[in-house]
């Protein structure tokens, strides 16, 4: 048995957060706002070190019902948590286990708070209901669609004019960034928000992450009789937050012996014969070598697409070979998947897939395939299989296709 997340539709969306929204607090919400989950093609690891990913927007998508209220109370609710939570806008402070802001109220308040830190605002409570088929804690961001459903809520009773310019949405992408770091506690990097907020339909965005500035690039998976079949491995993420430091760290360190304050400043083919090359450890090695040649590959992906979008001819075999590359990478040089990612780029890669590697931070979480639609089946079959065998979870699959950003 393949268990396949289909996607909410839009109106089915709006429909159940409605009712959750009335259910609870006893009238209608004025406005439905929604944000998508985000997956990355290609660029692992690269935001932190001023590189380049190539995230687009899911068909998943978070759905808020919101109505305003005339005090600074946010009373919220969520289908996804039990009971209704209750936060003034002034309790929002910095991180604290301690603070009456913890938990998943966090990211929606946070972003508020981080907005009027900005010079937004100031912004009157909400009540709010949430619902959302982003499945949690995948690596598919269901913080960041949360977040960025509720920026749209907030800046659309404002009169919507961030949401309406892309630079607009790059204040917004900001303050979320900021909501999680800060309020929330979680490391991020900005890439997540600016899919969920910035991206096209049938598009993905070439982000630099340096300047924030973004490219869409035609991603037309359709017309070729292809899908990016995303699976979701439910492997149980131990050790990740302090993983993912310990990469930052080892990437700040190796940059400052190398002389350069991000490593995208590298020279690409000549970075290690840099005289001081030979003082980094074996493993600060490996780690710059996966932080450059992956941000090679994320710009030959991105210059690939933007000549098929040129000539009408896409270069699938190439695109396929780019993401294989990138999860050996990963997973030699920047140790950062798991027996489940592993598994499952070996399985799809075997029944057929073009291309297979993991995306989002490692260690679990998921992974994705560039798939014929005819292979679909046996891909998800074989990978099924292959993880029963191991005993690991059952894997969970979505078909995804480049969605729009928040609304
Ligand atoms: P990911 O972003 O990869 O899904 P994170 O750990 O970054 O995983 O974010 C998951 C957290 O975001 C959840 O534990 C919860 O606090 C919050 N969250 C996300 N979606 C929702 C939702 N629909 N309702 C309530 N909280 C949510
Ligand atoms: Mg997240």
């Amino acid at each position: 048995m393949v268990t396949l997340k289909q996607a909410f539709s839009l109106t089915e969306g709006a429909t159940q957060v409605t009712t959750l929204f009335t259910e609870t607090f006893g009238y209608a919400p004025t406005a439905v706002h929604s944000a998508p989950g985000r997956v990355n093609v290609i660029g692992e690891h690269t935001d932190y070190n001023g590189g380049y990913a190539l995230p687009m927007a899911l068909p998943h998508r978070t759905y808020v019902a919101v109505a305003p209220r005339t005090d600074r109370l946010v009373r919220l609710i969520s289908a996804q948590e039990s009971g209704v939570r209750e936060v003034s806008l002034d309790q929002v402070d910095t991180f604290d286990s301690a603070n009456p802001v913890s938990g998943w109220p966090a990211y929606v308040v946070g972003v508020a708070w981080a907005l009027e830190q900005a010079g937004y605002g100031p912004y009157m409570g909400l009540d709010i209901a949430v619902d959302s088929c982003v499945p949690f804690g995948a690596g598919l961001s269901s913080s960041a669609a949360l977040e960025c459903a509720v920026a749209a809520a907030w800046d659309t009773l404002q009169g919507g004019a961030l949401l309406a310019t892309d630079s607009g949405r790059a204040v917004l992408v900001n303050a979320c960034v900021q909501a999680e770091n800060q309020i929330a506690g979680a490391p991020t990097g900005g890439m997540d928000q600016a899919a969920s907020l910035r991206c096209q339909a049938g598009h993905v965005i070439f982000l630099d992450c340096r300047d924030q500035t973004v490219q869409h690039l035609p991603f037309d998976l359709n017309s070729a009789d292809l899908e990016l079949l995303v699976v979701d491995t439910r492997a149980p993420h131990a050790l990740v937050d302090g993983q993912y430091a310990a990469r930052r760290q080892a990437c700040e360190t190796a940059a400052s012996i190398l002389g350069v304050a991000l490593l995208v400043e590298l020279p690409a083919g000549s970075y290690h014969e840099l005289p001081a090359w030979q003082q980094l450890s074996a493993v600060q090695q490996a780690r710059v070598r996966h932080v450059v040649t992956e941000i090679a590959r994320t710009k030959e992906f991105a210059s690939l697409l933007t000549e098929g979008a040129q000539t009408g001819n896409f270069d699938w075999e190439r695109l396929g070979a780019l993401m294989n590359a990138s999860h050996e990478s990963l997973r030699v040089d920047y140790e950062v998947t798991c027996p489940e990612l592993d598994t499952m780029v070996e399985a799809a890669r075997g029944a057929g897939a073009l291309g297979a590697r993991m995306t989002g931070g490692g260690f679990g979480g998921s992974a994705i395939a560039l798939v014929h639609t005819k292979d679909v089946p046996a891909v998800t079959q074989a990978v099924t299989e292959a993880f029963a065998q191991a005993g690991f979870n059952e894997p969970h699959f979505l078909r995804a296709f480049p969605a729009e950003a928040a609304f």
